[in-house]
């Protein structure tokens, strides 16, 4: 075991650089719905966020696909932490997403690994009016046969997003997507657009048409450990300097966790102008209200704690695993990627300054989530 360390370590790169990329974000941009977002530029770019206020929370209409007999559905704990990752990134946006209803199965082969071209015969006669419908499939296959985490539309078009159940769990492309149904371009800008420059001189017309996020070159195989390691340069010969940390970018989806005010401020005119009609009538899906099922695969000491603590693991954890760990909020306050030379061992974290209270730390492997309760006191 030890000496195959190093080749495990170099799968595992590997494993993480292909299944964790940003580009399996399929949402595309037609010159008609670019058209009618760039009518309102301006007041996407004006709107005041200080004044946005819900009362409602947005409704989630959620479709999700199993086999024909009835068996692999994603868990309900998947589901739930996937609600409160989106929720934790729409904080500062104060914006709050629920599961309206119980969600709808629906027991068929034919779309359990979803190909897009599928999309019609799935979702036409299935959409909620008022809700976002969000469908969760095992996979989904592009019309050029790539594998996508998840697509949406642009305001303008329909109100769906699609999730593969492997990505659901991966901490931000739930909530990227969610950006662009809500308006946003990725931070490299939509194709109808010329490039942003770095000077931020053209950045209300340019690249993403958000100022306060910096001209980026698209990220895409050129983030290294949360950093950028690319070094292109903009028309003016100015070097990039990407935000790896924002949730559009095509950064690697653990090192996302932001939208910029800009941002926050285009997705909330978005669901005051585009989504007006978004209000959730029915009841919350009832296994929100239902705590998470607790596994036994990780166990926690000590617990309480003053501060450090362990996690043991009581099997091998698979490649891309990894611990986060959440407050009584739903903030995400950590996440750590596990190497698998840990499989078996312990991971030590501290939560000194983290303040004292109730904190949930999930053990996420593909689709598959452990969670145990842990007191600082
Ligand atoms: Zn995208």
């Amino acid at each position: 075991m030890k000496q195959n360390t190093p080749i495990l370590l170099l799968l595992w790169s590997v494993l993480m650089a292909t299944q964790l990329n940003g580009q399996n974000c399929g949402t595309e941009v037609t010159v008609n719905q670019y058209n009618l977002l760039s009518r309102t530029r301006i007041e996407r770019q004006s709107f005041d966020s200080y004044r946005f206020k819900t009362s409602d929370t947005i409704p989630i209409a959620l479709h999700i696909v199993r086999k024909s007999d009835g068996s692999d559905a994603p868990k309900l704990a998947l589901l739930k932490y996937a609600l409160n990752n989106l929720n934790s990134a729409f904080t500062k946006a104060n914006i709050v997403f629920t599961y309206c209803g119980e969600p709808e199965y629906i027991d068929d082969d034919r779309f359990y690994n979803f190909r897009k071209a599928d999309e019609p015969l799935l979702a036409d006669s299935r959409d909620e009016d008022g809700a976002i419908n969000v469908y969760i499939t095992q996979s989904i296959t592009n019309f050029s046969g790539s594998q996508l985490c998840g697509y949406t539309y642009m305001p303008g078009a329909k109100d769906r997003i699609f999730m593969s159940s492997s990505c659901l769990g991966n901490g931000t492309t739930f909530a990227h997507e969610m950006g662009h149904y809500l308006s946003l371009y990725h931070t490299h800008g939509v194709d109808f657009n010329q490039p942003e420059l770095v000077n931020g001189s053209n950045c209300e017309i340019a690249g993403d048409e958000i100022c306060d996020t910096p001209a980026d070159p698209n990220l895409l195989g050129e983030v290294d450990n949360c950093t950028y390691d690319g070094n292109k340069k903009d028309a003016n010969g100015d070097l990039y300097q990407p935000d790896v940390h924002n949730i559009m970018s095509y950064s690697v989806p653990n090192c996302r966790y932001e939208f910029s005010d800009g941002q926050i401020a285009r997705m909330q005119y978005s669901i005051e102008n585009d989504h007006p009609n978004l209000k959730c009538n029915n009841k919350v899906a009832s296994f929100l209200a239902n705590p998470l099922d607790e596994y036994s695969d990780i166990s926690i000491y000590p617990n309480p704690t003053q501060g450090m603590a362990q996690i043991k693991f009581s099997e091998t954890i698979p490649e891309g695993s990894y611990i986060s760990i959440y407050n009584a909020f739903g903030k995400l306050m950590k996440q750590q990627v596990i190497n698998p030379d840990l499989a078996g061992g312990v991971y030590q974290f501290d939560l000194s300054g983290f303040g004292k209270g109730i904190y949930f730390v999930y053990l996420k492997n593909g689709t598959k989530i452990s969670m145990k309760k842990l007191l600082y006191q």
